[in-house]
Parts: structure tokens; C-alpha cells; sequence
């Protein structure tokens, strides 16, 4: 099992892909543009990334340097264009391996276990890590919630609000930051926030009035801790 981000603007493929990837029990995130794939890796562990390259926004080989600016998981590229030179010079920047569409099951499936076998037998992918703040264990790779060993039943939103936090323990995080990095907006009324970090509250067994972990700071930001001895 692996966790697969698919880069892929084309929706038919990009569910194929989906569809096929989770039922060999790989974890999927799948985005349609360079630069989500980029907000992607930045945010979350992947084992292997499969980017297409004609994308909407970036030229592939752009995507490619971004990509790998920032991070050294795996990439197979996905292309139409059954160009040698170029497939030669992506292999070159940086892709582990390449695909020509249209492409089999099968033959994706041999491309990403000889990829993975050879990221885990150089040791590169450390092993999935666990955010734990007090009682709560949050898994990013699975997008799971735990508090009290008890799986939380969160919203996309409300899980991501939290694994945000999470990775901050005792950090005050300004409203627009959360904005930014939660919502992907450079704007936004404090409602929004409010309103999800209320949903989220309930869920975590907890209120405004006497937070445990949550805690709202009027005018500055929001912070998640583990509860103090008191609590
Ligand atoms: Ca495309």
C-alpha cells in the first residue's frame, strides 16, 4: 500500500486513475493543477506522485523543477506526447520513471512498484508520521483522527483545520494564515473559521468557554494544545 497523489487536469482519467489506485489499496489525493500538486507535497507525505504533464497552469517540465524544489518523493511523469528527447530530459530533471498514455493498469501498477521498491530499499521515505498533541493522533497519510484512541468523524475541512494546527502545537496561528493555508483564499470573513472551528470543538468534546485544546485568542489567532494538568 502507498500513498499516491494523481496530478492529472483531465477529470475522466483522473477518476480512472482514482478508481484503479484505490482498489489496489493505495491511498489516493488527486489535484488538477501544478500548483495545488505543489501545496499537495507540501502539506503531505506522499510515496510516489504520478504528474501528467500537460497541466493547465504549468508546462511539465516546470511542474517537474517545482516539485522537485521541494521534495524528493518519488515522480512518474504521465504523458501524451510520445517525445523520446523530452521523456529523456524530464528523466534527467529529476522523474523516476515515465508513462505514455494511454497507459494499462498493469503497467502502472509494475511502473509504481519498481519505483517504491526502489525509494524503500534506498531508505529515503522516513516511516508515516503521527502528529499527537495530548490525547489526540492525527495521521495526515490516512487522514484519520484519533482522541482517546476513539476515531474522530471529522469533515474534510475539519480534519484539515486540525492536522494544520496540529503540526504547530502551542503556536498561535493568525486567522489569515488559516485562510491561506486551510481555506487556499487570500480573503475571507472570520466567520468561516469560526463557524468550522465551532464544529470542530463540539466534536473534540470541548466548548469555547472552557477549551481544552482548542484555544481562540480574540484578534489574533487560534492554537491547539494538549489540555493542562487541570483539565
Ligand atoms: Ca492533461
Amino acid at each position: 500500500m502507498a500513498s499516491v497523489l494523481v496530478v492529472e487536469d483531465d477529470q475522466f482519467v483522473r477518476s480512472a486513475l482514482i478508481r484503479h489506485l484505490t482498489e489496489a489499496s493505495h491511498t489516493v489525493r488527486s489535484v488538477g493543477t501544478a500548483l495545488e500538486a505543489l501545496r499537495e507535497v507540501a502539506h503531505f507525505r506522499f510515496d510516489v506522485v504520478i504528474l501528467d504533464l500537460g497541466l493547465p497552469d504549468l508546462d511539465g517540465a516546470e511542474a517537474l523543477k517545482m516539485l522537485r524544489s521541494i521534495t524528493d518523493v518519488p515522480v512518474i511523469i504521465a504523458t501524451a506526447r510520445d517525445d523520446e528527447a523530452e521523456i529523456v530530459r524530464l528523466l534527467n530533471d529529476g522523474a523516476d520513471d515515465y508513462l505514455t498514455k494511454p497507459f494499462s493498469v498493469e503497467h502502472l501498477s509494475a511502473r509504481m512498484a519498481a519505483v517504491l521498491r526502489r525509494s524503500r530499499a534506498a531508505g529515503a521515505e522516513p516511516p508515516p508520521r503521527v502528529l499527537r498533541v495530548g490525547a489526540l493522533a492525527i495521521d495526515p497519510l490516512r487522514r484519520q483522527a484519533e482522541l482517546d484512541g476513539k476515531r474522530l468523524d471529522l469533515t474534510r475541512r475539519e480534519f484539515d483545520l486540525l492536522a494544520f494546527l496540529a503540526g504547530r502545537p502551542g503556536v498561535v496561528v493568525p486567522r489569515k494564515e488559516l485562510l491561506a493555508e486551510v481555506w487556499q483564499q487570500s480573503y475571507g470573513d472570520d466567520q468561516t473559521i469560526d463557524v468550522h472551528l465551532s464544529w470542530l470543538r463540539r466534536k473534540l468534546g470541548e466548548t469555547a468557554a472552557r477549551p481544552r485544546y482548542l484555544h481562540t485568542l480574540r484578534g489574533v489567532g487560534v492554537k491547539l494544545e494538549p489540555p493542562g494538568p487541570q483539565q
